[in-house]
């Protein structure tokens, strides 16, 4: 088994150096699948963030004048260090996280491929001449780094979230201040080391670890941040979205989903089921993108419930570094417990259970994968994010009840489709209410595409030529006289 301990940093890093909380407190990570603490991390607070804040704030001027060369050459350097620890650094994720190896090497390579794609985008911040209405005038518009970000990120994926955000801020000529969760800090605070090997100068990446009530306080009424980008829960989000109104920050928000998967009676079956795995199972069902309601047409649903339950059924659940492991642990207790209050409302208003129903014999944090048929929207898994190894299938008759399912709720971030006919296609393009759609596909995100949600579930891009814009602001000029 490979070794990560020389990628554990338990300590934050403020300004170049390497340091622990000032009250001196520390907080566990524990690997979910047994329990054990791996490591500790400072429980840094409001003086800490300040800091960090202060070293980002003061190292921006120099790193935003650098030669674009330079800092293409250190973010191409951060890709290569990625990808030179890759192992490791997905069995550390794995680690603190529970999912399976596979899915962290692939979180992993992930990672190393937005920070590459934005090493290539940033040679492509292109402002623009604009033709002048009156004799005499050059109008243009240029894009400039906005300045000190903050990033705040969940424990569901803890290296490409960074990734996302800490890429394209760097690429934009910006300084960071970041804060991972609190769950799975190490894949975080790793991102700060390899920084450092990269080349990146002291105070232009900065990590730290704690309160998120305290750090984000901090982040959120300090005027030198100019940009907050956030991924969790729409929860949170609505309070940073509030908060960030103080000084006017810029905002992005990647926040839940509440994924519709709609399988018709033309899709091609096999494929619908093994789409319907992945969309459902990944990361134990903890994704934001995950499929939340299987909407399945009448006259395949018989069929499709039960191929799908005899896939779900073999699922093999067992700790993430475990050869063949499907499905690890999930992260806390209290997701456990979710996952038995949304089957029991489910199974007391008439849903049935086709497979799985509680937790695994395994123990722990390991719940089974489970299917619950007859589905209905009086159900709380209809309107609430699941986030977790339930599957829920709901039967439908016309593609406009389907469509208007589907669309019944207030977020707005993934839905997938299958379906062979390509004029329903264009209509599902037209009318489903999503920011990313899958048609007979469900592993579509990649760096080259934007990625985010409407509705309540965020604003803003990450990847695709448009995730680099949100780090930049636009100045417009005009000169006169000529
Ligand atoms: P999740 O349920 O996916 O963890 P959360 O929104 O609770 O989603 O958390 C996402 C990130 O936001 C984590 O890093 C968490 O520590 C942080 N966070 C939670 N509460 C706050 C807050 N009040 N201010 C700033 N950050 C917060």
């Amino acid at each position: 088994m490979t070794d990560f301990s020389h990628l554990v940093r338990e300590a934050n890093l403020i300004g170049g150096a390497w340091v622990g909380a000032d009250s001196g407190t520390m907080i566990d990570v524990t690997n979910p699948a047994t329990g054990a603490v791996i490591a500790r991390v400072p429980n840094a607070g409001a003086d800490e963030t300040r800091r960090a804040i202060d070293a980002a704030h003061a190292a921006f001027p120099a790193y935003a004048a650098l030669p674009l060369n330079e800092r293409v050459a250190m973010l191409r350097r951060l890709h290569q260090a990625i990808l030179d620890h890759q192992e490791p650094l997905a069995r550390m994720m794995t680690a603190e996280q529970g999912k399976p190896l596979s899915e962290a090497r692939a979180e992993v390579g992930s990672s190393a491929a937005y920070v590459l794609w934005f090493a290539e985008e940033a040679r492509r911040i292109y402002g623009e001449i604009i033709p002048s209405p009156v004799a005499g005038r050059r109008l243009m518009t240029t894009k400039h780094p906005v300045g000190v970000v903050a990033a705040i990120t969940p424990w569901n994926f803890p290296s490409s979230m960074l990734a996302r955000k800490i890429g394209p801020a760097l690429a934009a000529g910006c300084t960071v201040v970041v804060k991972p969760a609190s769950a799975t800090p190490l894949s975080g605070l790793v991102w700060g080391h390899l920084a450092e090997q990269a080349g990146f100068p002291a105070g232009v990446v900065n990590v730290l670890t704690g309160s998120a009530r305290a750090i984000g306080g901090e982040i959120m009424t300090n005027t030198k941040v100019r940009k907050i980008t956030f991924t969790g829960s729409t929860e949170i989000g609505k309070d940073l979205i509030r908060a960030a109104a103080g000084t006017v920050k810029r905002v992005s928000m990647e926040l839940g989903g509440n994924a519709p998967f709609i399988v018709f009676d033309d899709a091609d079956l096999d494929r619908a089921v093994s789409g319907a795995i992945t969309a459902k199972f990944r990361n134990a069902g903890q994704t934001c993108i995950c499929t939340n309601r299987l909407y399945v047409q009448s006259g395949i649903y018989d069929r499709f419930t039960a191929a799908f339950a005899e896939r779900v059924t073999a699922l093999k659940v067992a700790p993430g570094d475990e050869d063949g492991a499907e499905q690890g642990p999930m992260i806390d207790e209290a997701a456990v417990e979710k996952m038995e209050n949304l089957l029991a409302d489910a199974l007391e208003k008439g849903g049935q259970l086709v497979t799985g129903g509680g937790r695994h014999a395994r123990g722990g944090l390991f719940f089974q994968p489970t299917v619950i048929s007859d589905a209905t929207p009086a159900m709380r898994f209809s309107s609430e994010e699941i986030f977790g190894p339930v599957a829920a299938i709901y039967k439908f008759e016309t593609e406009d009840q389907a469509i208007s399912l589907a669309n019944d709720t207030e977020y707005g971030l993934a839905a997938y489709a299958y379906t062979q006919d390509m004029r329903r296609v264009f209509r599902l393009q037209d009318q489903l209410g999503y920011g990313l759609l899958g048609i007979n596909e469900v592993l579509i995100v990649t760096p080259e595409a934007p990625f985010g949600g409407i509705k309540e579930s965020g604003m803003g891009r990450e990847g695709g030529r448009q995730g680099i814009e949100d780090f930049l602001d636009l100045k417009y000029t005009c000169i006169g006289g000529l």
